[in-house]
């Protein structure tokens, strides 16, 4: 299957393998290794439908509460409370 041209930026797509992040209420969801037709220019990635149907079925397992995920650690930053915070520890983040 040819994997065509990126809708955004028109660069050559590229066979490859992506992540999918979805937020459930206070979970955060991280479907790993899909593969996908991944924008070398631009990063947009695309599935097939049968990709598609796998990442739905795994949803609505996880909504159901049928899925087992694995514990993950995530990092969650709320962009309003650095911008909020008073003291210069965060004065690190204004490097980034
Ligand atoms: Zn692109």
């Amino acid at each position: 299957m040819d994997p065509g041209e990126c809708l955004l930026c028109k660069s050559k797509m590229r066979e490859g393998i992506t992540e999918f992040v979805a937020r459930v209420g206070e979970q955060v969801v991280v479907i790993k290794n899909i593969p996908a037709f991944v924008c070398p220019n631009c990063g947009e990635s695309y599935y097939s439908i049968d990709t598609q149907r796998k990442i739905d079925r795994i949803m609505e397992a996880f909504h159901d509460g049928r899925l087992l995920a694995k514990p993950l650690a995530a990092g969650e930053v709320d962009l309003k409370a650095l911008e909020a915070c008073p003291t210069t520890s965060c004065a690190a983040i204004e490097d980034l």
